[in-house]
């Protein structure tokens, strides 16, 4: 996050007539840490200029925002940038993009295509204008704002960078679990005679082809998928993607959701003795941590797949459970939701999550002992607006049910209801004894289905019948407090008993 100690950073003095520094903000997350103004006119038609600035220590992003006037007059500038090396022969050009790009960002991991991502060096970077067009008699104003990035931002700082795709809230349907050519994903060959590590534009155009409104990139730790995602991004402007990695151990994998920053993933070393070390390593990264694929086998035939820890682990530092990994649809003993229920019963509040664990793009169904295909499950997730930062506070908060079977307009949401209180799913509700909680349901696109309540892991019997008839229905049953401690979520079921809804609880009391 950004902070007050950014305030300290000021521009060096420009003593050039036609450029003037006018001012360093820092005021808010979204004011730029530097502001550079300068003129143009006839005279640099057909001249290269370097506008500098400095970058403090510490700095591991830079991103940059131009703007210049006279378009309509022709005036035309073309931009790059140059790293404190200096721009001699062969060295020190960071990139160049032309007149192509006019908001471009270079990190250590990522860069916007024409830029070399890499190391931040401290010290004298300059944009480097050049000025293919200008008429003799025009005169032209250009503006860049340039944001500082830091170890420990999450990924969708600077907000500049990262605009919602979509601003209404509402319902939106994700996948937060595949893997690509960046780890083991594969597919096959343009000939079709071999196999390849499948590149990421397949699995990003897959997912955009089942209608999801996002997907996370969770390779075996690694975070190198980010490079690409800012090739990707521009183009697929109704799908988010979100970097993440799977973080892959000897002891069980973990989902850590939106954020580049490298991790140490060695337990046992003496940096990452054990999971509680590095849950607090992620901890600093402000991204969501999932625990993946709980109740898998630990042994020769999934190496590390099941979750395993040496030591008791501090689950507070965990914000959600991959209820329903797509594997686990070919092998229903694999379930992660009894693993779930059992912490969501020792009192913590933790969101079930579904990811399909795809490792090849291009697989169409689930295939028995190989890939599940993208969206299957679907986590659905009520957010304010499409974007990075606001899928992934819904998640945090619990606003969540898995699509198990991967529809493209089945929805759930479940409101439970005590005097002037409403809690939806992942939200808390107080209930004194002797109160009656109205709990609310409603079903879409799941005609002869029926719900089932689950209270603090068990079956709960109702009077009610939650059979669903329609396109739409409306369920709802009361329930007596008795004051204490309760959680309660649904399943809907087909009629042939599997699941095509997993619900979030609502914590009562
Ligand atoms: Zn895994
Ligand atoms: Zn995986």
């Amino acid at each position: 996050m950004h902070k007050s100690s950014l305030c300290r950073h000021r521009l060096l003095a420009l003593a050039a007539l036609w450029l003037a520094v006018i001012g360093v903000a820092c005021a808010t997350d979204t004011a730029p840490d530097v502001v550079l103004r300068g003129q143009l006119q006839g005279a640099d038609n057909h001249t290269y200029r370097e506008v500098p600035f400095k970058v403090p220590e510490g700095v591991n992003r830079i991103t940059v925002q131009f703007e210049s006037t006279g378009r309509d007059e022709h005036t035309t500038v073309d931009l790059g940038l140059i790293d404190p090396a200096g721009f001699h022969g062969q060295q020190g050009l960071r990139g160049w993009t032309g007149g192509s790009k006019q908001l471009f960002t270079v990190g250590a991991v990522d860069a916007t295509p024409s830029f070399a991502p890499g190391p931040i060096q401290p010290g004298r970077w300059a944009l480097l204008l050049g000025i293919p067009n200008i008429r003799p008699a025009s005169k032209a104003e250009f503006t860049a704002k340039i944001w500082f990035g830091h170890p420990g931002d999450p990924a969708w700082l600077p907000a500049v960078l990262n605009p919602p795709l979509r601003k209404e809230a509402g319902w939106y349907r994700g996948d937060l679990h595949m893997h690509g050519a960046h780890s083991d994903g594969s597919c096959p060959t343009q000939s079709g005679g071999a196999r390849a590590p499948c590149p990421l534009f397949f699995t990003v155009d897959d997912a955009a082809k089942r209608g999801l409104d996002f997907i996370a990139l969770s390779d075996h730790n690694t975070i190198s998928q980010a490079n690409d995602i800012r090739e990707l991004q521009p183009y697929f402007d109704r799908l988010l993607l979100i970097p993440a990695r799977e973080i892959t151990t000897f002891e069980g994998h973990a989902n850590l959701f939106g954020t580049t920053e490298p991790l140490d993933f060695r337990l046992g070393s003496a940096s990452v003795p054990d999971w509680n070390a590095l849950l607090a390593q992620a901890a600093t990264l402000h991204g969501v941590l999932s625990i993946n694929h709980p109740i898998r086998p630990n042994d020769e035939t999934c190496m590390g797949c099941g979750w395993t820890p040496s030591k008791p682990v501090d689950m507070r530092r965990v914000q959600a459970i991959e209820a329903v990994n797509g594997m686990d649809a070919l092998s229903p003993t694999y379930t992660g939701i009894p693993f779930w229920q059992d912490q969501l019963n020792k009192g913590l509040h933790l969101t079930g999550i579904g990811g399909s664990d795809n490792h090849n793009a291009k697989v169409a169904l689930p295939m028995p002992g190989g890939s599940t295909a993208i969206g299957l499950p679907t986590t659905v997730v009520h957010a304010s607006e499409l974007s990075m930062k606001a899928i992934l506070d819904a998640i945090r908060a619990g606003h969540v049910f898995i699509d198990v079977q991967g529809s493209r307009d089945r929805l759930f949401d479940m409101v439970a209801s005590v005097g002037n209180q409403a809690a939806e799913m992942g939200d808390s509700l107080s209930a004194s004894a002797g109160s009656t909680v109205r709990v609310t349901m409603h079903a879409t696109a799941m005609d002869q289905a029926k719900a089932e309540i689950i209270m603090d892991g068990k079956l709960f019997q109702l009077e009610e019948n939650l059979a669903i008839h329609g396109a739409k229905q409306t369920l709802s049953f009361d329930w007596p407090s008795d004051g204490k401690r309760h959680w309660v979520r649904a399943n809907v079921r087909d009629a042939g008993g599997a699941f095509l809804i997993v619900g979030n609880p609502i914590y009562v009391n």
